[in-house]
C-alpha cells in the first residue's frame, strides 16, 4: 500500500501499525498458559478484554498518558497545602478500564474460584502491553487486599470500596467515593531493601494496639501513585516495625497531614506519579500487632512480585508482536524482512524468550489460585515467586532493545511504542525487591523451608527421561541446591527459572517449542545475543506461532 502526500516522494514500504488486534486471541502462548493453569472457563471474558483493549483508540490512550506526565500541586492558589496530582484524562480512562475489568481486585471478589487469579493475571499481562504506568496503583490495590484482611476492623471499612469495579478519581473522603485505590510506602532515603533502617515513627493516639489510631511522623523516599486513597506505611512503633493504613483523609473528613515534596523525574514509567513524601503526625491505623510490620507487608510484596513478572512478560510480548508485525511489512533488498534467515533467527529467539516469560508468569498465578488446596502449589509459590520475578524482569530490558532494533531507526524514535517499552522495562526488576534481593530470597526459602525445594524439584523430576539436556540441567540444579551460597545465588536462580520454563514446555508442548527452548537455554549451545539459536531449530514455525497471520 502506498500513500502519496508530497510532491517530493511517495511513502511506501512502511508496515501497518500493530493495533486493532485482539491481544488474547492472537497470542497462542498466552492462551495455552491460561488453559494449562486451569482458567479455560474464562476464555470468553479474556477474549472480549483482549479485543476491547487492542484497538488503536486504547493504544492512543497509552501514548497520551505517557506524553502528558502527571503534575504535582504542592500548594494551592493562595499558598495553602494542596498535595494533589493532576493526570491527563487518558490516565483516568486507563484506570477506569483496568478497574472495570477487575485487575485491581478480581482474585479476591466474592465467588472467585479456581482460575480467577489466572484470568486476572492474564488481563494484567494484556493491559501492561497497552500502558504499564497506570498498572502500578492497580497492582498495589490488588496486593494490599490480603494485608488489609489481617485487621478485620479496617477490612470491614475499606474492602467494600476496594472490591467495587468503580473508578472514582475525585479527591474526597472514602466514605463519599464509589471506589478507592491503595498504595504503599516502605522505601526511605537511607534504605529501601533494608526496611529495618526505617526512621519513620508511629506513636499511639490513645491506648494503641491493632486497629487503633497512631500519629505517623517521618518520610518515604519513594511512594508511587500518591492520589491513591490510602497507603500501607511502615513505621517504627514502640513494639518494633509495624504497618499502618494511612488514608488521605482523616475519619473526621479533614485532609490528612501527608505532604508531597516532589515527583520523581524517572527514566520511564512516565504516566505514573512517584512521590517523595513527608508525614507530619499523619493519622494512621495499626494493622495487626506492633512489630509484625515486615511479616504483614510481605503478604503484599509477594503479590506485587508476581505482577512484576506479569508486567515484564506483557511488555516482552508487546515488543515481540510489534517486531514481528514490522518484519512482515518491511522489505529490505527486495525481500520481506521476516523471511530473511538472519532476521527469522532473531525473531524466533525472541519468540522463545517471550513465550517462556509468559508461561512462567502465568504459572505463578496458577500456583496462587491453587495454593490453598495443594501443598506442592504452595511450595511452588514460595520458592518460585522470587525466582520468576528475578528472571523475567531481568530478561526484559535486553529483550526490548533487540525488538527495538528490528525496526531499525524507527525503533529509536518516539513516534512508535518501542522507546516507551524499553524505558518501562527496568523498573519491574528494581522495585519490589531488586534482582540480587530476589536471589537472596531464594536462599532464604531454601534455608527456612527445605520442603519447598523438595516439592518443586519433585515436579521437575516427573519429566525426567524425556530429554537428555533437561536431565543434565535437572541434576545440576539438584546439586547446586545443596551448595547454594550468596556468591552463586544468581546462577542458581537463573537455572531454576530456565528449568521451570523447560518443564512447562516439556509437559504441555508443543514439542518443537520445548526442544528449541531446551537446546538453546539449557545447554550453552546458543550465543550471547538473540538470533544465535543452535542449528536444527524450526525458526519459521516459532515466528508463525508467535504471531499467527
Ligand atoms: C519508579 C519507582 C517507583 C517506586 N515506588 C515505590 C513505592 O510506591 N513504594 C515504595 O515503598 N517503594 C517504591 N520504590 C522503591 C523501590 O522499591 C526501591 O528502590 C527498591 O526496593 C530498592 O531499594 P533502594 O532504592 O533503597 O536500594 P538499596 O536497598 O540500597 O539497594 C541497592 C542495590 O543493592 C542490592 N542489595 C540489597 N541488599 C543486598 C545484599 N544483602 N547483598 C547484595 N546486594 C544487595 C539491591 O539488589 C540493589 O541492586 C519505587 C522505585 C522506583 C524506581
Amino acid at each position: 500500500m502506498s500513500i502519496s502526500q508530497f510532491d517530493t516522494h511517495e511513502i511506501f514500504n512502511q508496515p501497518r501499525p500493530f493495533e486493532d488486534v485482539n491481544l488474547f486471541e492472537g497470542d497462542i502462548g498466552l492462551r495455552d498458559a491460561v488453559t494449562r493453569e486451569g482458567a479455560a472457563s474464562h476464555a470468553a471474558e479474556l477474549d472480549a478484554f483482549g479485543s476491547q483493549i487492542g484497538t488503536s483508540e486504547i493504544f492512543e490512550l497509552g501514548r497520551q498518558a505517557n506524553v502528558h506526565k502527571p503534575d504535582l500541586n504542592t500548594l494551592d492558589r493562595i499558598g495553602q497545602r494542596s498535595d494533589t496530582v493532576e493526570f491527563h484524562p487518558a490516565y483516568h480512562d486507563l484506570m477506569r478500564l483496568s478497574i472495570k475489568a477487575g485487575i485491581h481486585a478480581q482474585s479476591f471478589e466474592e465467588g472467585a474460584g479456581i482460575g480467577t487469579a489466572v484470568a486476572r493475571g492474564a488481563k494484567h499481562f494484556m493491559m501492561s502491553q497497552v500502558e504499564s504506568g497506570h498498572i502500578c496503583p492497580i497492582t498495589m490495590t490488588h496486593a494490599v487486599i490480603p494485608t488489609l484482611k489481617i485487621q478485620p476492623s479496617i477490612a470491614e471499612t475499606w474492602l467494600p470500596k476496594v472490591l467495587t469495579r468503580e473508578y472514582d478519581e475525585s479527591f474526597r473522603p472514602m466514605t463519599e467515593k464509589s471506589g478507592v485505590t491503595l498504595g504503599m510506602g516502605m522505601t526511605e532515603a537511607q534504605g529501601g531493601t533494608d526496611v529495618r533502617s526505617n526512621t519513620t515513627r508511629a506513636g499511639p493516639v490513645g491506648d494503641g494496639g491493632p486497629g487503633q489510631a497512631y500519629h505517623i511522623h517521618g518520610h518515604k523516599w519513594f511512594m508511587s501513585a500518591p492520589m491513591c486513597d490510602a497507603f500501607l506505611i511502615l513505621a517504627q512503633a514502640a513494639g518494633g516495625l509495624s504497618v499502618f493504613l494511612v488514608p488521605r483523609f482523616k475519619p473526621s473528613g479533614e485532609v490528612n497531614a501527608i505532604h508531597f515534596m516532589r515527583l520523581k523525574d524517572k527514566l520511564g514509567n512516565s504516566s505514573n506519579a512517584s512521590s517523595e513524601v513527608q508525614f507530619h503526625d499523619a493519622y494512621g491505623e495499626l494493622i495487626g500487632e506492633e512489630g509484625r510490620g515486615i511479616a504483614n507487608i510481605m503478604v503484599m510484596a509477594n503479590l506485587t512480585r508476581i505482577d512484576c513478572a506479569l508486567g515484564s512478560a506483557g511488555l516482552m510480548r508487546q515488543a515481540l508482536a510489534q517486531a514481528v508485525n514490522h518484519a512482515r511489512g518491511r522489505r529490505v533488498y527486495q525481500k520481506t524482512l521476516v523471511d530473511q534467515p538472519a532476521m527469522t533467527a532473531v525473531l524466533a529467539d525472541l519468540a522463545l524468550e517471550s513465550e517462556a516469560a509468559t508461561a512462567l508468569a502465568i504459572r505463578l498465578t496458577g500456583a496462587h489460585d491453587r495454593q490453598a488446596t495443594s501443598e506442592r502449589e504452595a511450595a511452588y509459590l514460595r520458592l518460585m515467586t522470587p525466582v520468576i520475578k528475578y528472571w523475567v524482569t531481568k530478561r526484559g530490558p535486553g529483550f526490548s532493545y533487540e525488538a527495538m532494533e528490528v525496526f531499525g531507526g524507527n525503533g529509536y524514535v518516539e513516534t512508535g511504542m518501542m522507546g516507551r517499552i524499553y524505558r518501562d522495562m527496568p523498573v519491574n526488576a528494581i522495585w519490589e525487591g531488586s534482582g540480587t534481593v530476589m536471589c537472596l530470597d531464594v536462599l532464604r526459602v531454601l534455608a527456612r523451608d527445605p520442603d519447598a525445594a523438595r516439592l518443586v524439584m519433585e515436579e521437575f523430576a516427573e519429566l525426567k527421561g524425556v530429554n537428555p539436556d533437561y536431565d543434565t540441567m535437572l541434576a545440576k540444579v539438584a546439586d547446586d541446591l545443596a551448595h547454594a551460597s550468596e556468591a552463586t545465588c544468581r546462577r542458581l536462580t537463573e537455572d531454576l527459572a530456565k528449568l521451570a520454563a523447560a518443564a512447562i514446555f516439556l509437559k504441555s508442548g508443543p514439542d518443537f517449542v520445548a526442544e528449541a527452548y531446551i537446546a538453546s537455554r539449557l545447554t550453552g549451545r546458543s550465543g550471547d545475543c538473540y538470533g544465535t539459536l543452535p542449528e536444527g531449530i524450526d525458526t519459521r514455525a516459532l515466528v508463525e506461532r508467535a504471531l499467527p497471520i
